[in-house]
């Protein structure tokens, strides 16, 4: 048994305020899915954790703007954002995502906050929320600062979090105009970890692309925005070709790394394919197969 001290604040000031920018044994504790089994399987021992289970409600809302854009408190859990109706009228993507995301034990404990900053790159919600253009508010000791979800995370279980700051909300801007899927290639059962996650979001004008984001996780050591893949979207007419020709592109710009979910060159294969599907659902509106 690891003994440590449990600090349980009832403001995010105080929270912050036990943190320590230095010491790595020093960390927040959300719903602790994640924690614990790092602390059961001993790869952390921590001196002290600050539990956010007890700060102010705030942090827990979810909130529709006016503009039709959302705001999620980082301690709301999985659970809630998946049965919220402003999350559901704002990005259904959300809340699909949610129905094969583990299982509702799990989304019961689970908080938003440490699902992004715990910055497994297996993790289904970051391509979500960042082919949304979603970012996340952050707080700590020097003030407030907002990061692009797709950019808080820098290498394997790696985020540009520093150790004395918090995820307190995140914010998907207006999706008007824009449609968007999630595809999740599972190689064992529907709800587990991803072999690969392909996000996109698609602006159609016309008949043609007119924006685009597109995301991988999973077989990639981090989130990565295929950026190449995305040009050769941008200004295309939204049919098969099209999606091929993505699917092609994005096979030769991923850099995947094999797992005991399947080799690199397994996964390399099912981005070509699951890259199309993704666009497809998206453009098309057409479901997974
Ligand atoms: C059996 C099982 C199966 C799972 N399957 C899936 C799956 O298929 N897909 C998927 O996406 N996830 C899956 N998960 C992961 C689950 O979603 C995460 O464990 C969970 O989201 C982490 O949230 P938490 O609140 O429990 O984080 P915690 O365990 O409390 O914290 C995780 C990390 O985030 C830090 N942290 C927590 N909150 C904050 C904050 N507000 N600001 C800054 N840092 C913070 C902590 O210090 C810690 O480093 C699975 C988990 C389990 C146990």
């Amino acid at each position: 048994m690891i003994s440590f001290e449990l600090a349980e604040p009832k403001t995010l000031n105080e929270a912050i305020a036990l943190l320590d920018a230095e010491d790595p044994e020093v960390r927040p504790i959300s719903g602790g899915t994640a924690l614990m089994l790092m602390m059961k399987s001993g790869v952390f021992r921590p001196s002290r954790l600050v539990s956010l289970q007890k700060v102010e409600a705030d942090y827990s809302r979810i909130e529709r703007g006016s503009n039709g854009s959302l705001r999620i408190g980082a301690m709301a859990s999985l659970s809630q954002v998946e049965h919220s109706d402003e999350v559901r009228r704002v990005a259904p993507v959300i809340e699909k995502t949610m129905r094969h995301l583990s299982n509702v034990r799990v989304r019961n404990v689970a908080r938003l906050g440490g699902n992004l900053a715990h910055g497994d790159p297996h993790m289904d919600l970051p391509p979500v929320l960042s082919s949304l253009g979603a970012k996340a508010i952050v707080a700590g000791p020097s003030g407030q600062r907002e990061i692009l979800i797709e950019a808080l995370f820098s290498g394997y279980y790696e985020t540009v979090l520093k150790r004395d700051e918090l995820i307190t909300f995140v914010e998907v801007p207006p999706q008007a105009g824009w449609s968007s899927s999630y595809i999740k290639c599972t190689t064992r059962s529907a709800d587990d970890w991803p072999a690969l996650g392909i996000a996109c979001s698609l602006r159609i004008e016309g008949g043609s692309i007119g924006d685009v984001r597109l995301m991988i996780s999973a077989a990639t050591e981090k989130l990565t925005r295929l950026v190449s893949t995305e040009k050769v979207l941008r200004g295309q007419k939204v049919n098969e070709a099209t999606f091929e020709r993505a699917g092609e592109s994005a096979m030769a710009e991923a850099e995947v790394i094999g797992d005991s979910r399947g080799s690199a060159s397994y996964k390399s294969e099912l981005v070509r394919v699951y890259v199309r599907r993704a666009l497809r659902q998206a453009g098309l509106g057409e479901t997974q197969p």
